[in-house]
């Protein structure tokens, strides 16, 4: 017997199929999707590998060929989809197969080693029978061993002794008398038990009566998954409005009738609390992957799903790769959330990985939030996925909040200051009065690099892209400009000039989250402040600390960026201010005002969860832009028709596609040269090719980051009429250049510029 395999973590040069022979001793221990160790190269070095398929001839030369070396799990690692998928996401992401092989089967896998367990069995059944019935045995202890051992059969001898109370040494003693034989042998696959976080509370467990709205979204989404036609849902729900409930419900239908569930949800949102609600409401069917657990956990959740014991798989966007036993339904919560695109090799998306299976699998797939990305809203007005809305507050008596926009134009004249304005600084103090606490949200992504302008408070933005230009020092000669990152239009940074008001004053806005909470020290004494950002949160337990902390009222007012507006529900919440609300509009990237909307709703859902309606302050430069109109009616349609017209307007996803190739060097004077070849290789080949493709090659340019980790990075930005022409340009550099001398990176939906 032969099989094929698939080595885990292969690069380019070793990303095929190998065949090895199975031997015979191996035979009923391997078939398609079993993990092995196989010898591989001239050193026959041991390497972790997939068997993708078993075949009886093998018609090349068969001294060529190498036997199996060991089995590492005989039971399937990957099911009959997965094996499917494969091909299918290293086409898409530009990865080898074995990168696929190395995200579905985690390393706690491929470490996992079966314990191993000392058996007893007898040497000869006759025999026994016969000195039992001679009465021979003095000690009743022997005589209980053998007894056991004559009625089951051959068992471990830690039952034995925890069944007979009995010691080692007895066993040993008959061991000693040549009566029984003891050998060690490596343990089954035994169930293993959720061993997780404590028995949930009861409040998780309350169950509503469904408003109609709910009902509607559940049934449809139901029969969508009894079609088993691969449909693709988007609910799109205000923020409050129970989706939480819609997926619990239609979850506790699956797994009723037997099928599996994938629900992942943002990295950030994996906290105690969500995983206590789905683990309250569906019980001990629950199987949880997050960063927190030790390898041994994480096995022992893994091999649950992989056998069907567990039934939902609650995780970040890695939950996608899951083992599931016939998989009916993948939920993604807060899809527009960029936790579900890596960034980092292989760049994948959850989102379109979960389609993939599904269209394999035929299960069906919910994504769920009150922001859609544009790419989602799009594709459910062509009619691709199905929209299902949820218009009211799932609580009749949670109340949208309140929200207010604030020119801190004014309030700058007025003498407040720029981070805090009176209307927000007087209502955190009604707030305080009233023991309730306050949310800042500080947003400081990808605006640092970025100038606006002093009077009017608006970035400096590309003339073609309408994106914030990234400033870059000029390491040669000391001057600075800014760069578009999507066109590679380039001013020097004395010429630029605001485009809004014509101001050319520019200077490095904003301020950060330590700033703001010093200043709030002074203004509020005898408030206690949280701080949650990157830098309070660089040790593992410190997020959920903070959350913990904030959620018992050990504080009254959380700061932080990003993270803090996602998921999370404080129902003393009244207050939450939005700071420097236009350096999120400042930012590099082409999501810049679709971020900025998000951002602003799940701040606003963050206000007025309990029994009172809160307020958000948006604090702005220039509160009359539509978008933050559009974020104070909390009106996504009308924002969405604002933004996708932009994106039709300038050839932006979802009308093409954009692919960034990033060349990273440690010596920058081949760096430029190298990337200068590149450059004349991309124009050329688009050149060639057919019209309909709609090519537009843009760089070289620096990176926004130009400088890590020691190397020079430039990029090229390739617009084209979809992913599979950006792919293909992808793997013609792929081929065409020695990846030594060209060390580069490929992304075909770069989300941050
Ligand atoms: P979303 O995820 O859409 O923002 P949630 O799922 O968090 O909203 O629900 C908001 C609140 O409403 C939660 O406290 C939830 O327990 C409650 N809720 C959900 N559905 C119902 C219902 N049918 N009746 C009463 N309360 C509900
Ligand atoms: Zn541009």
């Amino acid at each position: 017997m032969y099989c094929s395999v698939i080595l885990r973590g292969a690069v380019r040069q070793t990303d095929k199929l190998f065949t090895y022979r199975v031997p015979d001793e191996l035979s009923g221990t391997v078939v398609a999707g079993s993990l092995v160790n196989v010898p591989f190269g001239k050193g026959d070095s041991q390497r972790c590998a997939v068997v993708i398929d078993i075949k009886d001839t093998f018609d090349g030369d068969e001294s060529l060929v190498k036997d199996i070396g060991s089995v590492i799990s005989s039971s399937p690692v990957l099911k009959a989809d997965q094996l499917a998928l494969i091909d299918k996401i290293s086409d898409r992401f530009n990865c080898t197969k074995g990168d696929v092989v190395e995200l579905m089967v985690p390393s706690c896998v491929v470490n996992h080693k079966n314990p191993v367990e000392v058996f007893v069995e007898l040497v000869s059944k006759e025999n026994t029978e016969f000195i039992l019935k001679s009465e021979t045995l003095r000690s009743i202890a022997h005589i209980h061993i053998l007894e056991y051992l004559l009625e089951r059969g051959k068992c471990t001898r830690k039952e034995i002794m925890s069944s007979l109370s009995c010691s080692s040494a007895q066993v040993k003693a008959l061991e000693d008398k040549g009566l029984i034989r003891l050998v060690k042998e490596v343990a089954g696959e035994e169930e293993t038990y959720l061993s997780l976080d404590d028995a949930p509370e009861g409040k998780f467990t309350e169950e509503y009566d469904l408003s109609t709205e709910q009902e509607t979204a559940v049934n449809e989404i139901l029969t969508g998954i009894d079609e088993r036609n691969a449909n693709t849902f988007l609910l799109f729900g205000i923020t409050g409005s129970g989706k939480t409930e819609v997926y619990l419900n239609c979850a506790k239908k699956v797994i009723a009738e037997g099928g599996s569930v994938i629900y992942m949800v943002p990295e950030i949102s994996l906290t105690p609390q969500t995983i206590n609600w789905i683990k309250g409401r569906l019980g001990d069917s629950v199987a949880v992957l997050h960063s927190r657990l030790t390898d041994k956990q994480r096995y022992e959740q893994w091999n649950n799903i992989r056998t069907g014991k567990a039934k939902v798989i609650v995780g970040p966007r890695s939950g996608v790769f899951a083992p599931a036993v016939d998989l009916r339904l993948i939920i993604l919560d807060e899809e527009h959330d960029s936790s579900y695109k890596s960034e980092s090799h292989p760049r994948y998306s959850a989102k379109d990985i979960a389609r993939m299976r599904s269209l394999i699998t035929g299960c069906s797939v919910v994504l769920g939030s009150a922001t859609p990305s544009v790419e989602s809203f799009y594709a459910a007005n062509l009619g691709a996925y199905k929209l299902l809305e949820l218009k009211q507050r799932a609580r009749q008596e949670a109340k949208l909040p309140n929200i207010v926009p604030v020119d801190m134009k004014e309030q700058i004249k007025l003498g407040s200051g720029s981070m805090l304005s009176v209307p927000l600084r007087q209502a955190m103090s009604v707030a305080f009065s009233e023991n309730k606490q306050v949310i800042l949200l500080l947003n400081r992504r990808g605006f640092s690099r970025t100038l606006v302008c002093e009077s009017c408070g608006e970035p400096v933005t590309c003339k073609n892209c309408s994106v914030a230009m990234t400033l870059h020092n000029n390491r040669r000669n000391g001057t600075q400009s800014l760069i578009c990152h999507y066109c590679g239009y380039t001013v020097p940074s004395y010429e630029a000039v605001c485009s809004v008001c014509n101001g050319t004053r520019f200077t490095k806005a904003g301020f950060g989250t330590q700033q703001l909470e010093e200043f709030l020290h002074t203004v509020f004494p005898h408030e206690k402040v949280l701080r949650m950002d990157q830098d309070s949160t660089m040790t593992p337990g410190a997020h959920k600390e903070i959350i913990e902390k904030f959620a018992n009222k050990e504080a009254s007012i959380l700061i932080g960026t990003q993270m803090i507006a996602k998921g999370l529900d404080f129902p003393d919440v009244t207050v939450v201010g939005v700071l420097g609300a236009d350096l999120m509009l400042a930012s590099t990237s082409f999501k810049a005002s679709e971020r900025a909307f998000q951002l602003i709703t799940q701040a606003a859902g963050r206000a007025g969860r309990g029994d009172h309606p809160g307020t958000v302050f948006i604090q702005s430069m220039r509160p009359e832009q539509p978008l933050f109109q559009f974020a104070c009616t909390q009106n996504y349609r009308a924002f969405y028709e604002q933004e996708i017209e932009y994106r039709q307007k300038l050839s932006l996803p979802p009308f093409k596609a954009i692919g960034e190739v990033v060349l990273s060097l440690p010596d920058e004077n081949l760096l430029i040269q190298r990337a200068n070849m590149l450059s004349k290789y991309l124009n050329d080949f688009i050149g060639f090719q057919d019209k309909k493709y709609q090519f537009e090659v843009f760089g070289p340019m620096p990176c926004v980051i130009y400088e890590l980790r020691g190397r020079y990075r430039m990029s090229f930005v390739i617009k084209a009429a979809n992913k599979s022409a950006i792919n293909g340009v992808f793997k013609r550099l792929i081929e065409d250049f020695d990846h030594v001398k060209y060390p580069m990176s490929f992304d075909n939906d770069p989300q941050d510029g």
